[in-house]
């Protein structure tokens, strides 16, 4: 750790913190006697704290974001060199790094033909959202408004975003949301007893949990349903693969209703379930719109992107009949160069370190260890997911699979941290049972850092359950 900042000066820091700043998704209480943990320096795995305390990063900072690893040169000289060409104009107009991190990006998604630029993933879902509504008023008389999400899906902290949202924990008290977004259950096997399946497995199934979406769709009318959003593998929700059968099925029933495919690929999105540059394109999925933040620059910039095919894009073509007949948005931010410049080196280098192939191999031995800890652990009820997106679901009987006691679960976390490992937790589909440990390593992982961490949940696990 560099020594720039002295003692007195991060002490100033911890007190300025402390006072004024308004952490996202926590409870202060424990700020108010304890510290905040302030990561002051990152490099490749590995976070320094203001305690100079070091820590493997297993989560690529706590939000599944930091595909490439801390303290990537190329990508700030990138960026710097940008920044002083020209840092910003209004994406009404284009910009060189903008331009080329398009043409880079389609040519990753065959079939996607246009890139729309905004800052975070709630607004990327949000541009998608507002296409689909405007696409049935020019098209459908104003009735294929209906949005459908899933159970457990997130996409997203603003209102719209949220009225999408299937995980309760984040949707309590912030109603009323906006109308016509409807819920259709997920696909989670595990909790297949949840959806009066329990007899089915396997692709039959994956099959009959998308023909639940197909009654949803039939119950609310088909002409009234204009889109389908997904997340390709759920991630807060309790990182959930879908099984067999289900994306065939899925587009089927699209298909039959003329209902667009949205998928969002915020969390999935750039190499983070490995081989394929996106989760989607593990399952042979044809989306009609693809949104991405997280990974799109590892976080060396704020970018997202909201994909859509050269179909879509027609419906907003020029029309000399209707001068109105253009997206008629904007984000501010989507005009900002340093996203794009800094996605175009974080693309760069996850070819040029072959870190798609990098994710599948370390997500196989991640996966492996979980499931011999599995075997050790009687808590463990569950472990899933995808190169170097991994979860571990922790229950209190493996027959009725009772979630585990949150207070447990975040022990559990907490001690990892003291072990210098930081993991997450995850599941906020029912309030205050956030039951599935979370990982997701950097794609430039080693084995050693795999086991480094597998081995802490090993002790974390054994002090807290024994
Ligand atoms: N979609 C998914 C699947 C997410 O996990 C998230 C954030 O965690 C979002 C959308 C929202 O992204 P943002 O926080 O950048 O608005």
């Amino acid at each position: 750790m560099d020594g720039n900042f002295n003692k007195n000066d991060l002490e100033r820091v911890v007190s300025a913190d402390k006072a004024h700043v308004w952490h996202h998704l926590t409870q202060h209480k424990p700020f108010e006697t304890g510290e905040p943990r302030i990561i002051i320096e990152g490099k490749d795995m590995r976070v320094w704290d203001q305690n100079g305390k070091e820590y493997i990063d297993a989560v690529s900072g706590a939000v599944w974001t930091v595909n490439v690893g801390y303290g990537r040169k190329r990508i700030a000289d990138a960026v710097h060199a940008q920044l002083m060409k020209v840092c910003y104009f209004a994406n009404s107009g284009g910009s060189i790094p903008g331009a080329l991190f398009a043409e880079k990006l389609i040519d990753k998604m065959p079939g996607m033909s246009r890139v729309y630029y905004t800052n975070s993933g709630s607004e990327a879902n949000e541009k998608a959202f507002k296409m689909v509504r405007q696409i049935a008023h020019k098209k459908y008389g104003g009735k294929k408004t209906k949005i459908l999400y899933r159970d457990r899906d997130y996409h997203g902290s603003t209102l719209a975003a949220m009225s999408a949202g299937g995980q309760d924990e984040r949707n309590m008290q912030y109603g009323p949301f906006a109308p016509d977004f409807v819920r259709v259950p997920h696909c989670m096997e595990y909790r297949k007893h949840e959806l009066g399946l329990e007899h089915l497995s396997g692709r039959e199934f994956g099959i009959a949990a998308a023909n639940q979406i197909e009654d949803v769709i039939l119950r609310e009318g088909p002409e009234t349903v204009g889109s389908l959003c997904l997340e390709p593998v759920t991630a807060g929700g309790g990182v959930i693969e879908a099984p067999e059968g289900y994306w065939e099925r899925v587009q089927e029933i699209c298909k039959q209703y003329n209902v667009l495919l949205h998928i969002d690929e915020v969390v999935c999105g750039v190499g983070r379930t490995g081989t394929e540059w996106f989760g989607y394109q593990h399952y042979g999925i044809k989306p009609d719109f693809v949104t991405m933040a997280k990974g799109v620059a590892s976080g060396y910039a704020a970018i997202a992107c909201m994909v859509t095919t050269e179909e879509v894009f027609a419906h907003f073509k020029d029309n000399p009949d209707d001068k109105l007949n253009h997206f008629r948005d904007i984000s501010t931010f989507g005009g900002c160069t340093a996203g794009p410049a800094a996605a175009l080196e974080n693309m760069a280098i996850i070819e040029e370190e072959n870190l798609l192939e990098n994710c599948t191999v370390m997500g196989e031995r991640m996966m492996g260890n979980l499931q011999a800890l599995m075997e050790k652990h009687e808590i463990i009820g569950d472990v899933r997911g995808k190169g170097l997106f991994l979860g571990a679901e922790l229950v209190t009987n493996r027959e009725t699979k009772e979630p585990a006691d949150e207070k447990d679960v975040m022990a559990v976390v907490a001690d990892c941290g003291a072990q210098g490992v930081i993991i997450g937790a995850a599941n906020r589909s029912i309030p205050g049972r956030n039951n599935v440990l979370c990982f997701s390593p950097a794609l430039i992982a080693t084995a050693e850092d795999i086991d480094a961490i597998t081995d802490a949940v090993d002790k974390a696990l054994t002090k807290v359950f024994g």
